[in-house]
């Protein structure tokens, strides 16, 4: 298997770890396959009833392609999903599916150290890259901005990894006190925890400010585009629908509370590679610049407002990139100027590329919306059909399937968060304050070392702790 990036018309391949180490192309584009694999039906039959580690070991191994050898791959898998990193998982299963009503399902994603879903593919990133620079005799400094959710889950992944060190800025101000208690309970070894004076755009100026800088150039931020983070999300849709379909072939819907365009990606990878998925439904919520996008095939960024289901606030969908290289054809020519007009007016017409709306449909994509009210009610709903308290990223995928779903086929909601993250949304719906997992119990007062939250405002002195402790 070879990779190429988006914005490059001669296809020049690279392996797979080199795009695990790789980040962002030089011409700026994204690594993506030159082929998506494909998976038979009767590869699909051999995976039912068998643990989430052997689907994502079957999966990655046909998107690896031989690139990392089939032991190692397992290994770093086993090492990826312990029990101890899962106290909750049930026979293997680490991403359990219930059912709400007839045909509509809810997939946890969210019983990852962090209980949120973009552990999922971190931890499996983590341990890719620890093994691949080992091999290669190489370590790596990664600086990072966090607003919450995304840095405990890159802490959770890297902690304790040999080659790796983690420095981490987060905002003084807007965070939860459980998202600052939670990073705070991972510093130590190789993780740094550092509070910046000011807000999250304050720390990811800081980044960009000593990334620019000779000495720190080769900093990483192993980001959101990483290709090893999307493969490794793919398997979960593999998961989810083999625990819902009475025979395989059967079709399902995935309905998937999408921001930045990474979760969904992998649905679409998924679906490439021939998992019987139909439709690929987007949930958004106020900030709907992807329903937008999917109705009307006009990307348009858009300032984000905060809403109750902060992860999905975003004004552009970072990685919606990959999929628009497919919709033009896979021409690097054609969709370097088509991303630049957008980075230039910060709007594209998809149609003005000459890709028909009938194409654009066969894809399956479909999209809605959500908002504060919706989520309240669908918090509320879901309980009382007795199928837990969910959060309110789920929430909006729960509303929008609803809306839109086919009730002849399943329709599968991921759920991409634990309630207990955003305990004011459901006291507002409930009236009641969600169970703890044990593991979250009294987690803001614990104490922690002061020594591992920092506050600093001069980049000098980030610059020198940095070079103290590498
Ligand atoms: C990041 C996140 C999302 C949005 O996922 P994307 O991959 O950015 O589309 C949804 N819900 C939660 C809880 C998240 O953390």
């Amino acid at each position: 298997m070879k990779f190429i990036s988006t914005r490059d018309p001669d296809k020049k391949t690279l392996s797979y770890t080199d795009t695990l180490l790789a980040g962002l192309a030089p011409d700026r584009g994204l690594y993506v396959p030159l082929e998506y694999p494909q998976v038979s039906l009767d590869e699909l039959q051999s995976l039912q009833g068998t643990t989430y580690q052997e689907i994502a070991f079957q999966i990655k191994k046909k998107i690896i392609g031989g690139d990392i050898p089939d032991g190692v791959l397992r290994e770093l898998i086993n090492k990826a999903y312990t029990q101890e990193k899962f106290p909750e998982w049930i026979d293997g299963n680490i991403t359990p599916v219930r059912e709400i009503e007839k045909n509509l399902y809810i997939q946890n994603l969210s019983l990852w150290p962090t209980a949120a879903f973009k552990d999922m593919a971190m931890q499996q990133l983590g341990q890719e890259m620890n093994h691949e620079l080992q091999k290669r005799g190489e370590s790596l400094t990664i600086l990072w901005a966090t607003s919450g959710d995304t840095g405990s889950a890159a802490e959770a992944a890297m902690k304790g990894l040999e080659n790796i060190v983690l420095f981490m800025l987060s905002p003084q101000i807007g965070m939860s006190a459980f998202q600052r208690a939670q990073m705070w309970s991972l510093s130590g070894d190789n993780i740094f925890n550092i509070s910046i004076e000011g807000r999250f755009d304050d720390c990811q100026d800081m980044v960009k400010d000593i990334k620019n800088s000779a000495e720190f150039a080769k900093l990483w931020a192993v980001n959101s585009i990483n290709w090893g983070r999307i493969s490794s999300q793919v398997p979960y849709y593999f998961s989810g629908y083999l625990q819902v379909v009475d025979e395989i072939g059967e079709q399902v819907d995935f309905c998937v509370p999408s921001g930045n365009f990474w979760n969904v990606l992998s649905g679409y990878i998924a679906k490439q590679m021939w998992l019987p998925i139909r439709r690929l439904i987007i949930a958004t919520n106020e900030n709907n610049v992807l329903e937008t996008l999917f109705k009307t095939w006009k990307y348009t960024a858009t300032p984000a407002d905060i809403t109750s289901s902060p992860s999905m606030d975003i004004s552009k969908a970072s990685n919606y990139e990959r999929l628009a290289y497919d919709l033009l054809g896979r021409d690097g020519e054609k969709l370097a100027k088509y991303m630049e007009e957008f980075e230039s007016s910060w709007t594209v017409d998809l149609t003005d590329y000459w890709v028909s709306p009938q194409d654009l449909q066969g894809l399956g994509f479909i999209s809605g919306s959500s908002t504060h009210s919706d989520r309240l009610d669908m918090i509320h709903y879901v309980e009382q059909k007795e199928a837990g308290i969910i959060d309110p990223h789920t929430a909006d995928s729960v509303k929008v399937a609803t809306d839109l779903r086919d009730k002849n086929i399943k329709t599968i909601c991921l759920e991409t968060a634990l309630s207990v993250k955003f305990e004011d949304t459901i006291e507002e719906a409930l009236w009641k304050t969600p169970i703890r997992p044990q593991r979250f119990e009294g987690l803001e007062q614990r104490g922690w070392d002061d020594t591992f939250m920092l506050l600093w405002t001069q980049r000098e002195d980030l610059c020198t702790f940095m070079r103290n402790n590498s």
